[in-house]
């Protein structure tokens, strides 16, 4: 055996298989082979957990049952009902590939990593994923939980993100992923990293590959993978308006592209230097063409993936506002509409807040 390689690679395949037989998770995407399913699971899991992903999959395959259904939805029906799961340019994605695949596929998904991951949102490991659970062809993956069982597998005492880390657990993914039985070995390798090779405190006692596992058999468990030092998060500062007239509550939707596209919120101004919160509240109502005086809402704090945001809130009463009602971007929804309407999480919390104190 090589020093690179210090085991046969059959042994995990043959060890994982058996034991996925008994301990293999019951998942409602595990129940088809339809690659629209297995596809639709595995942009809803990135960057999430399969508790949260569940209600989201159902509720999705009860509106769009099919990949003519999705692509035939409007965006905003398709991020209305993606509201609440983050990340909403997987959602945007989702929409685009559904299109596409009509437009030009017949609606067929197609069965080669170049060509799957050359669709939006679909990256090279979950084409292998597709690949490999809906078609059943030997294609490796590489999502955050193979990512940890391979770094300890293989004892790789680097940072896992570098580039050459990168190339090297390809590599390794690769060389473990069988010709016969993929679909069975990609689910039974995300289930030993889902449950037994968590990312704390991994269950050695209960693992089938330990007996093979470098990080194991060289004490390192607990060391592995190597921490690499986060970047501190930039906190960002707003003031919002909650502005509410005869006709409702004025909102406005983001464009589509960029962070939360196509999610509505209310008027927002980022803090400009050497203001107060309520003297750029009070800029912000007088930019929109509005009057009316500002009370105190509330702070909201939430936390984004690339920064966090602290928003000072203020309730304004107007009496009529069709300046404002008539640009594109603003509207103005009664109560009801605003329940469905997919607003961004901050922005939730902020309406659940004012409709809590009333
Ligand atoms: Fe992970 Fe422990 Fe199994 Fe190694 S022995 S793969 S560290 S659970």
């Amino acid at each position: 055996m090589s020093e690179e390689f210090p085991f046969d690679p059959v042994e995990v395949s043959r060890r994982l298989l058996a034991w996925y037989g008994n301990e293999g998770r019951d998942l409602p995407w595990r129940q088809t082979r339809d690659p629209y399913r297995i596809w639709l699971s595995e942009i809803m899991l990135q960057q999430t957990t399969v508790a949260a992903v569940i209600p989201y999959y159902e509720r999705f395959l009860h509106q769009f049952p099919t990949l003519p259904a999705l692509a035939s939805a409007s965006l905003d029906e398709v991020i209305t009902l993606w509201a609440g799961l983050g990340y909403y340019s997987r959602a945007r994605n989702l929409h685009r590939t559904a299109q596409q695949l009509v437009a030009e596929q017949g609606g067929a998904f197609p069965e080669s990593i170049v060509a799957l991951a050359a669709l939006p949102g679909i990256g090279r490991s979950t084409a292998g994923a597709i690949l490999a659970i809906a078609f059943d062809k030997p294609a490796p993956i590489l999502d955050g939980n193979v990512r940890r069982v391979l770094v300890r597998l293989f004892a790789w005492m680097d940072d896992p993100r570098s580039a050459q880390a990168e190339k090297q657990l390809w590599a390794w993914a690769e060389a473990l992923t069988p010709e016969d039985r993929p679909h069975d070995y990609t689910q039974a390798i995300m289930d030993l990293g889902a449950m037994v090779c968590t990312p704390r405190a991994p269950d050695c006692d209960d693992c089938p590959v330990q007996k093979i596992c470098q990080a194991f058999q060289k004490g390192l468990t607990a060391d592995l993978p190597v921490v690499r030092k986060k970047p501190k998060i930039p906190v960002r500062q707003q003031v919002g308006l909650i502005v509410c007239s005869p006709d409702g509550f004025l909102l406005r939707q983001r464009p589509p592209e960029g962070l939360l596209g196509g999610l509505w919120e209310f008027p927002t101004l980022d803090l400009p230097a050497g203001l107060t919160a309520e003297q750029a509240g009070a800029r912000l109502l007088s930019d929109l063409s509005l009057r009316g005086s500002l009370k105190k809402s509330g702070e909201i704090r939430h936390a984004y993936s690339h920064f966090k945001l602290e928003l000072s809130l203020f309730k304004v009463d107007v009496g009529s506002a069709e300046k404002v009602a008539e640009s594109s971007e603003y509207r103005f929804c009664s109560s009801t509409e605003l329940e469905h309407l997919p607003l961004h999480g901050a922005h939730r919390k902020a309406y659940n807040q004012l409709s809590n104190d009333h």
